[in-house]
């Protein structure tokens, strides 16, 4: 019973008041597969990228027991490419450009192996794409699926076609104002899960994240970091941390959905104190842990009565 990530394949150019980085490894299926290897794998990636694609990338996906069957390598071709510039207020981010390239025709196809897959993760490509990853697959169990407000301007019909194939959604709060009209995010999260999804996640940048689903709703917090170096693929890295620790543990009740967008946290914190993919690359499953009981700490108050 695999886990599927589809999604993009970039090289990234990144700039913060800090430093920058030029044609570092990116995009949105790198971040979520790496972050799911942690806890599940081989985690099955399905994307495209073109021949000048460093080896050195393929090798690093390789070594973290990532199955690269489903990736395309289109001859001839330029990989996908995105540049962008963070702000002092690192929640700030301004795109500079976006390249698409291999990624212009890119046409999903699920290898055999990954088509029985019975949790997906849908990274933020175009909803049509993503439907038709759905079109292949042969009866998943969870569906999570990440998007942005590019295609909720653009393509929201298609969009809302996919949502209804989905469990589970993850998008910023912003996005979640845009997909409804609706200010309020309680309110917006009620009306979310009516086009689909049972299960949301409101992602709050250096503010944690939500989790709707049922009458429950969970709050978690961002690890408070005094070093934050790049943000670019927390949220991808929230969603790898998130479905990677589903898989490892089959059970989608809803305290280890709480686990879940812990561990989703905690693989987001670890992101973000490097550039690109680096925070990603050699991690333990002992120091994800250890910073789960880091983040079980900063928002325990089992043991305060009420009133003294
Ligand atoms: P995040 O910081 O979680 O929004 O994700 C950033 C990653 O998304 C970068 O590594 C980019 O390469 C990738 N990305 C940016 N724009 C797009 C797009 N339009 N389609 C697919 N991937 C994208």
């Amino acid at each position: 019973m695999g886990l599927l990530v589809v999604g993009s394949l970039a090289l990234d150019s990144v700039e913060t008041p800090f430093d920058k980085i030029n044609e570092a490894l990116g995009g949105s299926a790198t971040y979520i597969s790496l972050a799911a290897s942690y806890f599940s794998g081989p985690v099955e990636l399905v994307g495209v990228v073109g021949s000048d694609f460093p080896r050195e990338y393929i090798d690093l996906l390789r070594r973290n027991n990532i199955d690269l069957e489903g990736l395309q390598i289109i001859e001839g071709e330029k990989t996908f490419r995105w540049g962008g510039k963070y702000h002092y207020d690192l929640n700030v981010r301004d795109t500079l450009f976006t390249e698409l390239n291999a990624f212009q025709n890119f046409n999903p196809i699920i290898p055999e192996r990954f088509q029985k897959s019975k949790f997906v993760c849908l990274g933020n490509i175009d909803p049509l794409l993503q439907i038709r990853v759905l079109d292949q697959l042969n009866d998943p169990q969870l569906v999570v699926c990440d998007t942005m407000n590019y295609w909720i301007e653009g393509m929201k019909d298609d969009l809302l076609k996919l949502l209804r194939r989905v469990n589970v959604l993850i998008i910023n709060d912003s996005e979640a104002r845009l997909l409804t009209n609706e200010p309020n995010l309680i309110k917006a999260s009620r009306l979310i899960r009516k086009l689909g999804p049972e299960i949301l996640i409101l992602k709050k940048g250096e503010h944690g994240a939500m989790l709707f689903m049922d009458d429950t709703i969970f709050s978690a917090p961002a690890y408070p970091l005094e070093t934050i170096f790049d943000p670019t693929g927390a949220g991808d890295t929230f969603a790898g941390g998130f479905i990677g620790y589903l898989h490892k543990t089959r059970d989608l009740s809803s305290d280890n959905l709480k686990r879940a967008v812990i561990y989703g946290s905690s693989m987001a914190s670890f992101c973000v104190e490097q550039f690109s993919t680096k925070a990603l690359e050699d991690l333990s499953y002992l120091k994800i842990q250890d910073r789960f009981r880091e983040f079980k700490n900063l928002s325990n108050f089992d043991q305060l009565e009420i009133d003294k």
